[in-house]
């Protein structure tokens, strides 16, 4: 990796590690920073991890960078060691955001400082830095995209829309959910959106472990128990590995084929796969969240706290844990669709123009 002048400026002492920069210094070795990420299934937490060990290196800190296959307990032993080992800091990505208390506190009795990556942890007072997007907005543009696409805000008529959330034990699933809702439900309360099913509520539509097999299941029930001749006109998704589950029980249904156009369909991460889908006009909307950005903020979090300054927050009101509230620092979501998503994704050099057309 090219040591740019960006991450020589992030360098408070030492230069760049092949010599470049703006100090003569070699960057010093600062320790190991244990980096405790989720899964592996979705592309985007493979991106996270791999730019913050990036950029943790580029400050002179090693990585003990684990996954815990969204397995709650591994990731409990995974960070359990990591504290037994005595790493300087900790950065989660939490699976089940309410089972790391008792592995937290032993970190806080070991002085090992806590940020939680992207999700928030839960119901632990050791929780010291939150670096995450806005997640409401998330909802919010997702919710956006469907009175957008079925034009609610002119228009008439009105449509059938099912509802899909995120895993109950993340945190950042009821935030996507209640940012959707607050964009939907004047228009569900009107009887402009019309949901067949009667499952509205955050536990009526959750996926556990955004898993892309359930939400295509029950995607199915769905089509069967409650539309026959009616059409599916939108479906709210709040992960584009969920859309495509679900997207492929509505083509079994035989939507997108002889004349039955696909509903409007919501997503989230841009994720390769899906940002074809929305290239091929079978998906209508993801929400695109630059990792690199996250990564970033992330890294410059834990390294403030090591050396004893104040990370940068911006945020200070909306991530009560339960316990306390954590200051964050929000990233700003974007909404992409057919017609940007060259422009944000390949223009902005988050995939190349070959990667999208392959
Ligand atoms: C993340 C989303 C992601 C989802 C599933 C959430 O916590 O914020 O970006 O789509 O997990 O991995």
């Amino acid at each position: 990796v090219a040591c740019t002048a960006v991450a020589a400026a992030l360098i408070s002492t030492g230069g760049c590690a092949d010599g470049t920069g703006t100090a003569a210094a070699p960057v010093p070795d600062r320790g190991t920073v244990g980096l405790a990420m989720p899964t592996k299934s979705s592309e985007r937490w493979i991106g996270d991890g791999e730019n913050m060990v990036r950029q943790f290196e580029l400050l002179g800190y090693r990585t003990d960078m684990q996954y815990a296959d969204d397995d709650v307990q591994k990731q409990v032993e995974q960070i359990d060691e990591m504290v037994d080992n005595k790493v300087r800091a900790l950065v989660i990505g939490a699976i089940d955001g309410t089972a790391l208390k008792a592995v937290l506190a032993k970190a806080a009795a070991a002085d090992i400082p806590v940020i939680a990556y992207d999700r928030l942890i839960r119901d632990s007072g050791d929780v010291d830095y939150y670096a995450t997007f806005d997640n409401y907005k998330v909802g919010v543009q997702q919710g956006g995209a469907i009175v957008e696409a079925l034009k609610l805000r002119d228009g008439e008529g009105s449509y059938n829309l099912e509802l899909f959330a995120g895993s109950p034990d993340d945190n950042n699933a009821t935030f996507f959910f209640n940012g959707a809702m607050s964009v939907l439900k004047p228009y569900i309360s009107s009887g402009r959106l019309e949901v067949r099913s009667g499952e509205t509520t955050f536990t009526e539509v959750a996926t556990m472990r955004w898993d892309a097999a359930v939400a295509q299941k029950r995607m199915e029930r769905l089509l069967r128990g409650d539309y026959g001749q009616a059409r599916v006109d939108a479906v709210l998704s709040p992960y584009d590995g969920i859309s495509r589950g679900i997207l492929t029980a509505l083509e079994a249904d035989g939507y997108g084929s002889k004349g039955r156009k696909l509903p409007v369909l919501t997503g989230q991460d841009a994720e390769l796969d899906s940002v074809k889908l929305i290239a091929a006009g079978k998906q209508t909307e993801t929400v695109y969240k630059d990792t690199r950005e996250l990564a970033k903020v992330a890294v410059q979090m834990t390294n403030a706290l090591l050396i004893d300054e104040k990370p940068m927050i911006n945020d200070t009101e909306q991530y009560h844990n339960g316990v306390e509230v954590v200051p964050t620092f929000l990233l700003q979501p974007v909404n992409v669709d057919l017609s940007n998503y060259e422009r944000v994704l390949v223009d902005g050099g988050y995939y190349t123009a070959a990667q999208v057309r392959s």
